[in-house]
């Protein structure tokens, strides 16, 4: 197998000021190819120190790919590096000259000569095209290891991997198979009844692969699948996810991109029913994630955002009594704010919170205690939650909790 390392030149992300997403994304896209990245390096923009690296990369791996340093500016020393070890040739890339110049013409400005820099490339590499920038990348063999050198821009760079070096590496290395994944996502169902649920089928996955994870939006299941065309990894996709679905569909509310409130919206557009929510220590949240789905206005007319006592009772005219007897962190209260909201704002459904969000205790109770209370013809709910984190973990979780209840 053949093994990478990649190595990103700048002195910016060594000093924090951005975060090398560049080696995240290219190692995303070497491990879909099978090819291991073995280290991943940072150095600064220091000739020096790049030669150096450039002489332990090329002695460890069998492919190198760098980002970064190819630029206009007198810190962008990647060539100067790599020739200083190679003693390789610099000429000049006639068209992608040509392009600089175009560009500055076409801009009506004045190329400073520095900018000539970006058309030099390596005597006998590969040159790769940059469609959205100047700086031309390379491709080139040095002593039986294969190096890729390509712009610290992402966009560039992201767009040079895909152009040449993933078909190049594919090709090389014999594996010209697709690979194709695809998350299930569900809600009201935890990782490991979800995982109970699936147990054979997981135990004897082999392609497409089954990993189960919990993230912040839930559980979810993802298939990866190697084929040798894309219809035929779709299709071995589609088959595990109709054999997965067959088993727990009812918990299941999406593939890939879709969230829970684009499925809680869409269940509720078609079962004609609207909703409007009363809202305390969520301040909103609920009803800004329901109206920022497109189509949210045949669903939801508003909401009411009741965080103090007062607007509880004024505005949303929960009784004095239900406040004095239980206080505002009840069962009660919550349903009473949930029949209310529908009330004022006549709609089908009503839906409320209210609890503390922390970090201290209210009336006795503890960071986290969540009253969440759904009101409907079809019958009434009204549940208490512990939620853990933080304030914004904890009024997250409570708007996760109340969409998987509508969902359910
Ligand atoms: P250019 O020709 O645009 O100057 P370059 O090859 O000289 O490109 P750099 O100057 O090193 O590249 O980086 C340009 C910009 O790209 C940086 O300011 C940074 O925003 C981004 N960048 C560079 N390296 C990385 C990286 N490893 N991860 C994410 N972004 C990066
Ligand atoms: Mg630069």
């Amino acid at each position: 197998n053949l093994n990478a390392e990649i190595v990103a030149v700048g002195t910016e992300l060594l000093l924090g000021q951005i975060a090398n997403t560049n080696a995240q994304w290219i190692s995303e896209t070497l491990a879909s190819i099978g090819i291991d990245v073995h280290h991943h390096v940072v150095v600064g923009d220091n000739l020096r120190r790049v030669e150096e690296q450039f002489r332990i990369s090329g002695n460890r791996a069998d492919i190198i790919i760098v980002t970064g340093g190819l630029g206009p500016t007198d810190d962008d020393l990647t060539r100067e590096a790599f020739q200083q070890i190679t003693g390789m040739e610099i000429i000049e890339h006639e068209p992608a000259m040509k392009k600089i110049e175009a560009f500055f013409q076409k801009q009506n400005t004045v190329m400073t000569p520095n900018n000539r820099k970006q058309a030099r490339v390596f005597a006998g590499s590969d040159v790769i095209e940059n469609q959205t920038g100047m700086a031309s990348g390379m491709s080139l063999s040095y002593a039986d290891k294969m190096w890729f050198f390509l712009p610290g821009v992402p966009r560039e760079m992201k767009q040079m991997m895909a152009d040449s070096v993933v078909p190049h590496l594919q090709h090389i290395s014999g594996q010209e198979t697709v690979i194709k994944s695809t998350m299930l996502r569900f809600a009201g169902i935890g990782e490991s009844t979800l995982e109970h649920e699936l147990q054979d089928i997981i135990r004897h996955q082999m392609n497409p692969t089954i990993a189960p994870l919990a993230q912040n939006k839930g559980v979810g299941i993802r298939l990866t699948a190697k084929a040798a065309t894309n219809e035929e990894a779709a299709e071995l996709i589609g088959r595990k996810k109709k054999e997965i679905i067959d088993r727990v569909g009812r918990h299941y509310y999406g593939a890939d991109d879709q969230t829970l409130e684009e499925k809680v919206l869409a269940l509720l557009k078609q079962a004609n029913k609207s909703i409007g929510a009363a809202e305390s220590l969520t301040g909103g949240m609920f009803t800004d994630k329901l109206i920022a789905v497109p189509g949210a206005s045949d669903v939801c007319p508003g909401g009411i955002v009741c965080y103090d006592t007062k607007v509880k009772e004024n505005v949303l005219q929960i009784p004095q009594n239900i406040i004095h007897q239980y206080g505002t962190i009840s069962k009660e209260c919550a349903a009473a704010m949930a029949e209310n909201t529908s009330s004022l704002l006549d709609t089908d459904i009503g839906i409320s919170f209210t609890g503390v969000a922390g970090p201290d205790s209210v009336e006795g109770y503890e960071a986290g205690t969540v009253y969440i209370a759904l009101h409907h013809k079809s019958g009434n709910l009204a549940r208490k939650f512990s939620f853990s984190g933080d304030r914004q973990a904890i009024r997250k979780r409570a708007v996760r909790k109340g969409f998987e209840l509508l969902f359910d």
